[in-house]
């Protein structure tokens, strides 16, 4: 592709993306499309000769963009967000051009630098203790991965790289932890038996004298107690861990503690909600995602640590063909994680930390959290609505409960989001609470409006009515 062309569909794809970013909330948030449909509208193989640009833009406008689900809606309530940002995308064209490999200093030193000051700046804006350092993760999963292998060398005296894992570790965690840690603990070589399932009070959070009563036990028994996940933010419901107690029962212990924030840990750019990260000086590792709530584009996950020295000892490799001669001056990140080969992820982040400012960020995070109370008391005041859960930040666990027994009260609110997201005009997802089914509404899209909240709970409120017309089901 010549400069010429590669100008003229430059200019034509930005023009697309900017009035894509404009309308967006006038497609149906998700696509009408049954499993396998799209790929039997592709060729089998890949073209013999080069194709024209146009005609594959055509094909991408006509077979995959129908089939794309809208996750910068601004009636996206489902799961949490990975909301990006215009100041976001414009950075990713520009490391997209430049095609960044950020494995080591040396192989992009101006990366390399810019992701350690960015980190720092999020360290500030969180308040995260001053010794703890930060390195950009592609996931909140790779990071608390990155996280129970640290600790897993830490508990075994570094160890288990060189003999495998030998000791019975364990990894504690609530019922309400995210599945990735389950996932990472099997990787990481500990075994699902050798996680102890917490469990948690009336607000699902954990309860720290379980924790210190199943650590005990364990240790009777000869296991070795490793590494504890505490969870600022639960995914089913943002239920806050009480991490003071955790990292006190975690120090006295001599347990490695890991803070899982992915989403509500911006909330803590806010110094009314700073309280969310209550304890987290305890901690010895800690992740947040710019990716769901701090508008920089997937993938971006930000892993901070205090020691870390455990860490790179944990990741470090030294081939030959990688060694530079500044390697006892810089940090080479391909030591902080699982991946040798990097993207430049700090640019994104650096470009809307910039363009937002600390105060554009916390002006985004309190009208999310503002409208999720409105919410709330929406769902409050109903007769027929009741609340699963206490909404501290921006997402409303509720169902739909005229006193049916439990089975019906379960099916009828998985009917009820059913239909809300088959209008097409908002996505809300569910969970479970304690057994119980609950539908999820979480508001913290960039995109989201005032008049879009209302809009969903009339929607919300419609079916619900209608529904419960209906003979029993
Ligand atoms: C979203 C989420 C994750 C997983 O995040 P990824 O970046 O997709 O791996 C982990 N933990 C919690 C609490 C989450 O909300």
């Amino acid at each position: 592709m010549d400069k010429k062309e590669f100008k003229k569909f430059g200019y034509e794809f930005v023009d697309w993306v900017a009035d894509y970013l404009d309308n967006v909330g006038e497609y149906p948030v998700c696509p009408d499309v049954n499993p396998g449909e799209i790929k039997k509208e592709l060729p089998e193989q890949a073209p013999n000769k080069g194709e024209p640009m146009d005609k594959i833009f055509k094909d991408f406008k006509s077979k995959i963009f129908p089939g794309m689900t809208h996750w910068q809606h601004p009636s996206w309530f489902a799961y949490f967000p990975a909301n990006n940002s215009p100041p976001s995308v414009l950075a990713e064209l520009l490391t997209a051009g430049m095609g960044a490999q950020c494995m080591i200093w040396k192989t992009s030193p101006a990366a390399a630098e810019l992701e350690e000051v960015v980190m720092e700046w999020l360290r500030g804006m969180l308040g995260l203790p001053k010794e703890m350092v930060g390195v950009i993760q592609d996931t909140a999963s790779a990071s608390s991965l990155v996280a129970l292998l640290t600790a897993r060398e830490k508990t075994t005296g570094f160890s288990s790289n060189i003999k495998g894992v030998k000791d019975p570790l364990v990894v504690y965690c609530s019922e309400e932890v995210h599945s990735s840690v389950e996932k990472g603990a099997k990787i990481a070589g500990f075994g699902k038996e050798n996680i102890r399932i917490i469990s948690t009070d009336k607000d699902f959070a954990l309860i720290p004298e379980e924790l210190e009563k199943a650590i005990l036990e364990d240790r009777n028994k000869g296991f070795k107690p490793c590494c504890v996940i505490a969870t600022s933010g639960t995914t089913s419901s943002s239920a806050i861990d009480p991490l003071d107690e955790i990292g006190e029962i975690c120090g006295r212990h001599h347990i490695w503690l890991h803070v899982d924030a992915a989403y509500a840990g911006t909330a803590a750019v806010l110094p009314e909600k700073r309280w969310v990260l209550k304890g987290v000086e305890y901690a010895d590792s800690f992740v947040f995602n710019p990716h769901k709530w701090m508008l920089t584009n997937f993938d971006c996950s930000a892993y901070f640590v205090k020691d870390p020295e455990a860490l790179v000892r944990t990741f470090e490799i030294h081939p030959e063909y990688l060694k530079t001669g500044v390697d006892s001056e810089v940090k080479n990140f391909r030591d902080w994680g699982v991946a040798l080969g990097r993207r430049f992820r700090a640019l994104k982040l650096w470009f809307v930390l910039r363009y937002y400012g600390i105060e554009g960020i916390q002006e985004m995070v309190r009208k999310h959290i503002k409208l999720a109370q409105f919410f709330k008391g929406q769902v409050e005041d109903s007769e027929h609505f009741e609340l699963m859960a206490p909404v501290p930040l921006s997402l409303v666990c509720f169902r739909l409960n005229d006193g049916r027994s439990q089975d019906e009260l379960d099916k009828i609110n998985r009917k009820l989001l059913e239909e809300v997201n088959q209008t097409g005009k908002l996505h809300v997802t569910h969970t479970t609470l304690k057994g119980k089914y609950v539908i999820r509404m979480c508001i913290a899209s960039r995109t989201t409006q005032e008049q879009d909240v209302k809009n969903a709970w009339k929607i919300i409120k419609e079916k619900a009515e209608q529904i419960l017309t209906e003979p029993s089901i």
